[in-house]
């Protein structure tokens, strides 16, 4: 396989759209994107339901079903995101989302027939509210990022900090769904048992160390079956797509209670999620090749696949920014904290999904799994305040001169994600942003 047989029309870099804000070079939203939400109007009753954007515009699904322009697989695909989650789309498979890509396509661009027709089903975004995307049955986060686990590991376990079953094993946990909520999610930083270093016993206290964690939210599509497995190769098939996740951590809490059994109370007080899910066809051209550094443990076999070597990785840019309350006040900029890349991921999303079945274990459409931190190999790509403040130990000094270890009440933090590629669109996830209340 290579990146030619995964492209097709809809990526052409020439389209452009009768929605003339998608054809500015800076939109997130051109024709070759085409990303799913659930959305509303702020000031209209007439419920959720599923929306593709274009430039700053978003077409209804819902209304587009009404007009009946479409046909086949499209048209059913219609029906299936007239509802408000995207679940029953997202189980029918690559052949409606590709049937009902193509046709939004067709129907977007400059000289469509269907112009008037669409015309009459768009909404601005300004206008929009969005909910989740999906019901998200059940969340898994991983911790793809090598970098970030031996950095977080090197804190927590300064004499072992990357444990051996690592580099074998794609390591993950099974998270909470009911605290993940959709971008704007405001919450109140966590209390829990803090103890100390040099204490003898815990205390209750509110989170002194609250952080973000940058990563990529991968949804499944159609799934599988109890018992039976996805292998590697046709993993990509059951990913709808994915969207951006700020998976929010309470270190202090974390470090008392996360052995024997992982992250629990550190972890699911809140999750944010970004809108829109950009799907797996959109982000083909920007895959790449994935590769294991020779002198470690190469895959086993049900992890290993030519394809996977290919193009397993997705070039997609990460980037963190931090508003604070005084910034918000003074009108002044959010500071840019990081930026990183998903390619540096040490397992790629089809092993994730293989990994996740071949023990049998059946993945549902909406499931998602969180891909872990996406820290790079520098300082500058670190994906949370833990690294980038080594552990509380460094000062962060923001752009209006503010300082920060880890988050402080008011705090919000914002995360992007973009691909860019000579040759293709510059397509973008839009943003995630969420701000900490007082405890
Ligand atoms: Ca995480």
């Amino acid at each position: 396989m290579s990146n030619q047989t995964l492209l097709n029309e809809t990526h052409d870099l020439n389209l452009s759209s009768w929605v003339e804000s998608a054809n500015t070079g800076k939109s997130d939203f051109p024709i070759q994107n085409l990303p799913f939400a659930i959305f509303k109007e702020q000031n209209k009753d007439n419920g959720f339901r599923g929306g593709v954007a274009i430039g700053d515009q978003i077409i209804d699904l819902a209304a587009l079903k009404n007009k009946n322009v479409f046909s086949g697989l499209a048209q059913e695909s219609l029906e299936a995101c007239s509802s408000h989650e995207l679940n029953e789309f997202m189980s029918l498979g690559k052949a409606y989302w590709s049937a009902l890509r193509l046709a939004l396509s067709k129907a977007l661009r400059v000289g469509s027939t269907l112009q008037s027709a669409l015309q009459d089903c768009l909404v601005n975004q300004s206008d929009a509210q969005y909910a989740l995307p999906c019901k998200i049955g059940d969340y898994t986060d991983f911790y793809t990022s090598i970098y970030h686990a031996t950095s977080v590991g090197k804190l927590f376990r300064p004499d072992n900090p990357l444990l051996p079953n690592y580099k074998w094993i794609p390591i993950g946990y099974h998270g909470r769904s009911s605290s993940i909520d959709v971008s704007g999610q405001e919450f109140k930083r966590p209390k829990g048992q803090i103890k100390a270093p040099d204490a003898s016993e815990p205390v209750f206290a509110p989170c002194k160390r609250l952080d973000y964690e940058m990563e990529m939210a991968i949804y499944i599509g159609k799934g599988n079956q109890l018992g039976e497995s996805i292998s590697i190769n046709d993993a990509e098939d059951h990913v709808f797509g994915m969207s951006l996740f700020n998976d929010w951590s309470a270190r202090d809490l974390q470090a008392w209670e996360y052995q024997p059994l992982g992250p629990f109370l550190a972890k699911n007080f809140a999750s944010t999620v970004s809108p829109w899910i950009v799907t797996t066809e959109a982000l083909a051209p920007y895959k790449m090749a994935w590769t294991r550094d020779e002198n470690d443990p190469q895959p086993l076999d049900y992890l290993e696949s030519t394809d996977n070597r290919n193009l397993g990785a997705f070039d997609i840019q990460l980037a963190v920014e931090l508003e604070t309350e005084n910034m918000r006040k003074s009108q002044q900029p959010a500071s840019q904290l990081s930026v990183s890349s998903f390619k540096h991921s040490y397992w790629t999303v089809a092993q994730m999904v293989a990994h996740h079945t071949i023990n049998g274990c059946n993945l549902v459409a909406g499931d998602m799994l969180g891909s872990g931190t996406q820290s790079g190999p520098t300082y500058e790509e670190s994906g949370s305040l833990l690294e980038l403040s080594n552990g509380g130990k460094q000062v962060i000094t923001l752009n209006n001169g503010e300082e920060r270890t880890f988050l402080e009440d008011g705090d919000n933090v914002i995360m992007k994600g973009w691909c860019e590629k000579e040759g293709f669109a510059r397509i973008g996830f839009g943003l995630v942003e969420s701000t900490i209340l007082p405890a």
